[in-house]
């Protein structure tokens, strides 16, 4: 091969690299920050709303569950743009691939996030989310803040006090 047109296929295989790297990071930039978003914002909204001091297991544990929630909802955003993107007769087969390679990518990401919150073994981030979520799965969102606001403890926590 020609010297010129080897530095140019080279050049062409870096911006590639480059540019799937730089995707990456983005897309793991904005998950991470978007479930920190949600984090914090949840801290602020509980403050807003007047909640009053909670058990860090509790206040950690139901921000954990925002951070949780809006993750899925990334997940199922990709999911669904997947579905789009293989739908659409105008994008070519090579575009289409790439696309749902992406999403595929994304999910797994989310994935991970996700595993890691569910995962951490810290009391009030770990065992406070586990029992905020089971709360949220078994209540309902709605229903579980009202709980906390009123009792200051989860709607789950509660009946297992009633039975023991
Ligand atoms: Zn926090």
């Amino acid at each position: 091969m020609e010297p010129w047109k080897e530095r140019k296929l080279v050049t062409i295989i870096f911006q590639k690299h480059e540019d799937c790297a730089y995707q990456k990071n983005k897309l793991l930039a904005r998950l991470l920050t978007g479930s920190i978003l949600a984090h914090e914002m949840m801290h602020a909204w509980l403050r807003l709303q007047g909640y009053g001091r909670l058990s860090p297991d509790v206040e950690e544990g139901i921000c954990q569950v925002l951070a949780h929630m809006w993750i899925e909802s990334e997940i199922m955003a990709s999911s669904s743009s997947n579905v789009a993107s293989t739908s659409s007769a105008s994008s070519s087969t090579s575009t289409s691939s790439k696309r749902r390679a992406r999403s595929q990518f994304d999910q797994k990401l989310g994935e991970f996030f996700k595993h890691q919150i569910e995962s951490d073994t810290s009391m009030a981030y770990g065992d406070g989310f586990r029992a905020g979520h089971r709360a949220v799965l078994q209540y309902g969102l709605k229903r579980t803040l009202e709980h906390i606001r009123l009792t200051g403890t989860y709607p789950f926590e509660t009946t297992m006090a009633y039975i023991l």
